[in-house]
Order: structure tokens, then C-alpha cells, then sequence
């Protein structure tokens, strides 16, 4: 039985390693995810049916019930999500795994560790899934709008690190001390969730998605530890796998904003979110060109080549399937054109490769930004679709920008810019572009779903 059962998690690993690898490319993952949660199921499945010792039958009643209600409110919450809310959810399940990882280890502390590397690696689960729990769940309440964005309480960062300290120093008690009290692993539970909390709290709403794929790859490692405190190679390889990804997201996330890590940690812009209709920064830097949907779908209808930039705006408006119908008519009357997406377009990786595969764009005009940046200066028309900060050229032109060096898609370049946006309102680093202030720029202002539907519209009046 424990040969098959190996051979099973073997499997399950090998998906899961298989899925991940098909998740970087938009056309393979779907299957990638569907194959390494057929994995999962596998695997949790032979860990049911094939554990070599006797399971009363009540636990069984109590796995099942498990499964199944969990299994119905997972599938409900995902059918009825909306893509903008994403972060939210993987916040919510993120906080989930972490409470497991806690709770686990808290029992297993209470049956008693037979070693000193299981007491290690017990403490080590409940440190972190606390931390990974409660600071999800604080970073979950900041995305819906439970919780104010930036609350920073005096000598915030000293309070964050006595309580580290605390955390870490009742953790090398507890290990210490060999058999301690079980009171000593809830006080440890109840001091890192306590840290989790205040290292959350001070963190701006719209820097929480580089905050949940770290948390996330928090919980990979707790669970990686619980892997290796039941000697179980697939929850080891999971956690690793969960740790290592949510690590390397981060670093990448951080990168595209050309923004150290500790940076976002301890806060320095994007303190509210800024999905819509706050107060603008307030620099205003010369006049701005008004346009119309009837111009602006002349403009397009008499181009070689437009390029498409879509951002956070398209997202909230739900507007990536008038875009693609944009796209397709401008293709019907010989127009060329492309999507430009940059890295974090969007609130999260990959948002906007996602939002527009709901609409079968095909993932060939999906280009990534270094290799359209050269085309845009060969480019008639621009149509910046609720997007604002990944073409904002204070990233190259002002030192004092806090955007300053990050990667952007030079919009700037091409011809001519059509901006569509509802207001004057900054995006999520809370500045003003002066792209919007081009020459060249005209400013479509709109809900883009509306903008598009008469772009749409007009275009096929031509
Ligand atoms: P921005 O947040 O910079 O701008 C979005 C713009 O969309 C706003 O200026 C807003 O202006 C406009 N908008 C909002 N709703 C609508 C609507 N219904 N119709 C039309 N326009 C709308 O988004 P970008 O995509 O350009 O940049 C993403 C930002 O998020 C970057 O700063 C990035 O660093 C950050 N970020 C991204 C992450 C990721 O992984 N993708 C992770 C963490 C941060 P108005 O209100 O006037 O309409």
C-alpha cells in the first residue's frame, strides 16, 4: 500500500511541477491548472484511501464533510468572483492555508513532538502560518474596503520589531525548553498572529498584491515544514513549490516597479488604492487636448498600425470584450494591431493576459513590452485603454518621481496618443502623468466600456 501511495505523490508532484511550467504561457494555462489540481486530488485521495493506519470513522465523517463543504463554497466564491476582486480571493484562501499550517502544528505540539527537529520544525509552521493568517486577513479587509488603506501606529516599525523579536524569542523557548507547557505554543500562536497584523496594517491598500504573493509564499513554507514534520514527500514538494513561486512573483513584481522590496514593506507610495475617483495629486503641468469618440475612431480607421495599451481601468470597466471587437473591425479595415502589456498593468501579474484571454484575443498580439517598446515610434495611433502609471514617462524623465526608473511602455513615441480615462485622477502611485499633457495626447474621457462601444460604433458608421 505505502509503495502505490509513494508512487501516487510522486505523481502528484510531478503535475504540479508540470502545471506550474504551463502556467507561464496564456496557452497553456488552463490545462496546466487543471493538471496539477487532478494532482492534488490524487494525492489527496491515496492519502484517504491508502494510509497505512487505522482512521476511526468518525475522522472519516469529519474529512468528508470537510471536502465537500469546502469544495462547494470554493466553487461558488470562483464561478461568482470578478477579475479586479482576484487578489482578494487568493488573499482569502492564502489566509486559509496558513491557518491550516498553524493549527496542524499546534496539535501536533500537543501530542508531543518526538524529536528535537520536530519541535523545531513545529514552532517554525506555527510562526509563520499565524503571521501568513492574520496577515492576509488584514491584507484581504484593505482590498475590500473593510479596513482603511495606511494605518501607522507611533514608532510603528520599533512596535513591528519587538514583536518579532518576541515571536522568534518565545519560538527558541519554546524549542529550548524541550517539553514546554502547550500554553507557551498558543501564547507563540497569539504573538505571531499579533505580528502579522501590525506588519500588514502599515502597508499601503494597492501594494497589497506584492503583500499576498509574499504572504503566499509564507504559507508554502509552513506547509513545506508540516510536509516535512509528516514525513509527506507531496505536502514537502507543494510547500516548495507554493514558497519558491510566491518568492520569485514577488521579486518580480517588485522589478516591473523597479521597487525594492523593502520598499513596499515599509511603504513609500500607492497608500490608498486608487481605483477610482480620489483627489488628484494636484500637479498640473500645462493644458490638456480634449477629444471625441467620432476623432478619435477617424484617427484609428486612417492608421497602419495602432497599438493598444490596456491597464486597470479596463479591468474595473469590463470592457475587454468591446475591445476586442474594437480590435477585430479595426483588423477588417486593414489596420495592424497589437496589445502592449506590460508587467503590472493591471493589480496583479498577468492581469491583463487574463482579462483579454476571456475574450480569445489571440495571444499573438499580446506583445510584452521590450519587444513592442521599438515599434511604438512607427506607430500612428496609441489608444491607452485605463491605464496610467505603465506609460507615465516620469519614469525616465524625473529623478524625483517615485516611478522613477521603472520599466514603461513608451507610449510616447508613436504618432499620435488617444488616453481614455474617466478623470484627471492620478492612477495607483498617486502622481500625475505628463503624458496627458503631450502635444501629441488627446483625452478621451469615459467609462471605457462606453468609450469603446461608441469607438465601436463609429468605426462601423465608416
Ligand atoms: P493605474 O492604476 O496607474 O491607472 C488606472 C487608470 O484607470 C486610472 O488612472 C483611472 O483613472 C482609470 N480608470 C479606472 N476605472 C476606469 C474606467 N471604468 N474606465 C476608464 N478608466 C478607468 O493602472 P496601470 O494599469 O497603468 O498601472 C498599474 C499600477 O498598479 C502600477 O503602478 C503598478 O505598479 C501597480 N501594481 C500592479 C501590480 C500587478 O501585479 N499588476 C501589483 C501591485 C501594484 P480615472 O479614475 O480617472 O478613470
Amino acid at each position: 500500500m505505502s509503495a502505490i501511495l509513494s508512487l501516487i505523490y510522486l505523481i502528484a508532484a510531478v503535475t504540479y511541477i508540470v502545471g506550474l511550467k504551463m502556467l507561464g504561457n496564456p496557452k497553456t494555462a488552463r490545462r496546466g491548472n487543471l493538471i496539477a489540481a487532478s494532482g492534488m486530488v490524487l494525492a489527496i485521495l491515496g492519502t484517504i484511501f491508502l494510509y497505512d493506519k487505522q482512521v476511526p470513522l468518525l475522522i472519516h465523517g469529519l474529512i468528508w464533510s470537510a471536502i465537500i463543504l469546502g469544495s462547494i463554497a470554493g466553487w461558488i466564491i470562483a464561478r461568482k468572483v470578478e477579475m479586479t476582486k482576484m487578489p482578494e480571493l487568493v488573499s482569502m484562501f492564502n489566509g486559509m492555508g496558513g491557518a491550516s499550517a498553524a493549527l496542524i502544528g499546534i496539535i501536533e505540539f500537543q501530542n508531543g513532538p518526538d524529536s528535537l527537529t520536530s519541535t523545531i520544525v513545529i514552532v517554525a509552521g506555527v510562526i509563520i502560518g499565524s503571521i501568513s493568517l492574520s496577515g492576509s486577513l488584514i491584507a484581504w479587509a484593505k482590498l475590500n474596503g473593510n479596513m482603511k488603506s495606511t494605518i501607522r501606529l507611533p514608532k510603528y516599525n520599533i512596535i513591528n520589531n519587538l514583536f518579532i523579536l518576541a515571536t522568534l524569542a518565545m519560538g527558541f523557548y519554546i524549542v529550548w525548553s524541550g517539553g514546554a507547557s502547550p500554553l507557551y505554543i498558543y501564547l507563540l500562536f497569539l504573538i505571531a498572529l499579533t505580528y502579522g497584523v501590525l506588519f500588514v496594517i502599515p502597508i499601503g491598500g494597492a501594494d497589497m498584491p506584492v503583500v499576498i504573493s509574499l504572504l503566499n509564499s509564507f504559507t508554502g513554507i509552513a506547509a513545506a515544514f508540516t510536509g516535512f514534520l509528516f514525513d509527506n514527500m507531496v505536502m514537502l514538494a507543494g510547500g516548495i513549490l507554493v514558497g519558491s513561486a510566491g518568492l520569485i512573483l514577488t521579486f518580480a513584481m517588485c522589478e516591473a516597479m523597479n521597487r525594492p522590496l523593502s520598499n513596499v514593506v515599509f511603504g513609500a507610495f500607492g497608500g490608498d488604492d486608487s481605483s477610482a475617483g480620489e483627489a488628484s495629486s494636484g500637479v498640473t503641468q500645462g493644458s490638456i487636448k480634449k477629444t471625441t469618440p467620432s476623432d478619435a475612431a477617424i484617427l484609428m480607421n486612417y492608421a497602419n498600425r495602432v497599438i493598444i495599451v490596456p491597464g486597470y481601468g479596463l479591468a474595473v470597466a469590463q470592457a475587454q470584450h468591446v475591445i476586442h471587437e474594437l480590435e477585430l473591425l479595426l483588423e477588417s479595415k486593414g489596420v495592424e494591431v497589437a496589445y502592449a502589456i506590460h508587467p503590472v498593468a493591471g493589480r496583479m501579474p498577468g492581469h491583463m493576459n487574463v482579462l483579454l484571454a476571456e475574450t480569445n484575443v489571440d495571444y499573438d498580439k499580446l506583445v510584452e513590452m521590450d519587444d513592442i517598446n521599438p515599434v511604438f515610434s512607427n506607430t500612428d495611433a496609441v489608444l491607452v485603454i485605463g491605464a496610467n502609471d505603465v506609460v507615465n514617462p516620469a519614469a525616465h524623465n524625473d529623478p524625483s518621481s517615485p516611478i522613477y526608473g521603472m520599466p514603461i511602455l513608451e507610449a510616447e513615441n508613436a504618432k499620435s496618443i488617444i488616453i481614455n480615462k474617466r478623470t484627471m485622477n492620478p492612477g495607483y502611485a498617486g502622481i500625475q502623468n505628463e503624458l496627458f499633457f503631450n502635444a501629441k495626447t488627446s483625452m478621451l474621457f469615459g467609462d471605457a466600456k462606453d468609450v469603446l462601444t461608441k469607438l465601436v460604433q463609429e468605426l462601423k458608421n465608416m
